[in-house]
């Protein structure tokens, strides 16, 4: 596909947590996460979104124990007006229109915003799913994981990246998954930071490409500089030896892609560069 994916990103909200959690180099100082969403607008397919990000619902499902330590480890501030859904509505598209929901990790501040997408297909790793379905309680909570955010229909509505055939490549992403086929969506896993981890290259080839990386990298400082988060941070990462590896195959992406954009979701240069709603915060 030669014709341009147009991406746009969005914040529904952020929370705030010690720079040295992102950057070991970083300071023992407060800074605001940011959680982006991606809208990727198909020429074909229609409108498909990257993650769903914070809504209220977060506030809802973290005022009990045990869920109550997640919002207590990531304080959170979130708006109705943030939401996807509402900024979609701005831009004059429904949630009925959007036919996939692409889900890179299922974390909570991923998939806060899911229930307001009933009518999407939801499209993440069969080894993402069947890990977060596998944890209730305390054990999920851990892995940052609440379960009350995933639609009750959800394993109607999924569909796994792993159901379409792989294709390997001669670079550090090592291979892809061509989902739809066109060559448009390129699903990579990126393993470490979440189990199962999905990241999507939009548009190879056409004069635009980014690589939407999730959690894999929380800042790009830390990637152009070679320096991982903090020790500490291992606790809030599903596997320190996978996120490690991940990390330094994007590190060599970069370096063979250039004109490759890369975003991660909670990146203050995302925030500061790409993000569509800045005015309203
Ligand atoms: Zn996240």
């Amino acid at each position: 596909m030669s014709q341009s994916l147009n991406i746009s990103h969005f914040s529904t909200g952020y929370c705030t947590a010690h720079e040295r959690i992102a950057i070991r180099s970083g300071k023992w100082k407060e800074i605001p996460f940011h959680a982006t969403c991606s809208l990727i607008e198909h020429p074909s397919l229609g409108p498909i979104v990257f993650d769903t990000g914070y809504t209220e619902r977060f506030y809802e499902v973290t005022a009990r124990f045990p869920n109550r330590i997640y919002a207590y480890v990531t304080p959170t501030t979130t708006q109705p007006e943030w939401s996807l859904k509402s900024q979609l509505e701005a831009r004059g598209i429904k949630a009925e229109e959007v036919p996939y929901v692409i889900i890179s990790h299922f974390h909570a501040d991923h998939i806060a915003g899911l229930k307001d997408f009933p009518y999407s297909n939801i499209l993440c790793s069969k080894a993402a799913f069947d890990y977060t379905l596998a944890r209730k309680g305390m054990a999920a909570v851990q892995k940052g994981i609440l379960p009350e955010l995933l639609p009750e229909d959800l394993s109607e509505r999924v569909e796994f990246i792993e159901d379409q055939p792989k294709t390997q490549r001669e670079d550090a992403l090592e291979a892809h998954i061509d989902y739809f086929g066109d060559g448009s969506l390129k699903f990579v896993l990126l393993p470490g930071h979440a189990h199962g981890q999905i990241g999507v290259l939009v548009g190879e080839e056409s004069d635009q490409p980014e690589l939407l990386a999730g959690d894999a990298y929380w800042l790009t400082e830390s990637l152009e500089k070679n320096i991982l988060p903090a020790g500490i941070t291992g606790l809030l990462i599903d596997s320190w030896l996978d996120y490690v590896d991940t990390f330094h195959r994007l590190r060599t992406f970069r370096k063979q892609y250039p004109h490759i954009t890369m975003t991660s979701c909670h990146c203050p240069s995302t925030f500061a560069e790409k993000i569509q709603n800045r005015h309203l915060f």
